[in-house]
């Protein structure tokens, strides 16, 4: 069980970094495609695990959702408040894009699918959907500290357009752990089911509305024996030396990038 509790608001890196990682490998919980009119799906047993065992994930909220393939009810009039309450028990909130309308075409820094919502936009484009999607969340009492792009599509218009808006936390990339690029701290965001490791950070990102009753189970059970092994990002940023990407880390990405986008042509159903 995580035993510190942070308040909602920015989160700052701290001025100075530890200089060794935390032994043993730690585990950051994300949830992905939160929006009020999501089919329910795996999202409230989601909810119950979060609240056993005291977690503090990253819930990556679309502002203003226009995705079909997500609207798929009316919206949801508990969606807020237990957004809201889940924040209060220290849940990181990830700009989850804008509306989830992956129209451009282009490979950005994470190079895993060509279909995305913001690679290749003009800069004020991207200004304007992150900063009005900043603001519909701020309108929902909700303060997004971290990035999370939709399929994974962002460029270094994108990390501007963020900074520029207080935002420079990315919750992206290969590696096994934190560190810095662009401006931006960058969490590397690996796993997509829960796996074992013995030292590292490890982002495993779930999408409620397709998470299957088996993996569900699965993910309980990784929960039951190794939820005190889960951290959260301002822990994250506080108890990990966070140093400039080397070009070991370049290195890691790409070929972490390439490796996913050749299994995902297998599996389409990852990684979105
Ligand atoms: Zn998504």
């Amino acid at each position: 069980m995580t035993t510190h509790r942070q308040a909602p608001g920015p989160v700052a890196a701290p001025s100075s970094s530890p200089s060794s990682s935390p032994s043993g490998a730690q585990y950051l919980l994300r949830i992905d495609d939160l929006t009020p009119r999501m089919e329910p799906g795996c999202w409230p047993a989601l909810v119950a695990l979060i609240r056993r065992h005291a977690l503090q994930p990253i819930l990556a909220v679309i502002p203003d959702c226009q995705d079909p393939a997500l609207n798929r009810t009316q919206p949801n009039p508990q969606f807020w408040p237990e957004l809201r309450a889940l924040q209060q028990a220290g849940a990181a909130i990830g700009l989850h894009g804008y509306r989830h309308l992956c129209q451009s075409r282009g490979y950005g820094l994470v190079p895993m699918h060509r279909s995305n919502e913001f690679v290749g936009l003009p800069a004020a484009t991207q200004h304007d959907w992150i900063r009005h999607g900043i603001q519909l969340l701020h309108q929902q009492e909700l303060t997004p500290t971290l990035w999370v792009a939709p399929r994974h599509g962002f460029d270094r218009t994108t990390l501007q357009a963020l900074q520029a808006n207080s935002i420079r936390i990315v919750s992206d990339g290969f590696g096994t752990a934190p560190y810095r690029r662009f401006g931006c701290i960058w969490l590397p965001q690996q796993l997509w089911q829960p796996r074992l490791h013995a030292r590292g950070l490890w982002t495993l990102c779930i999408h409620p509305a397709t998470l299957t009753p088996a993996s569900l189970a699965s993910l309980a059970s990784f929960l039951d024996q190794h939820a005190h092994r889960f951290t959260s990002v301002p822990r994250v940023l506080n108890e990990w030396p966070i140093p400039a990407a080397s070009l070991a880390t370049h290195l890691q990405s790409l070929r972490g990038s390439l490796r996913l986008h050749a299994r995902r042509l297998l599996r389409p159903q990852t990684s979105a």
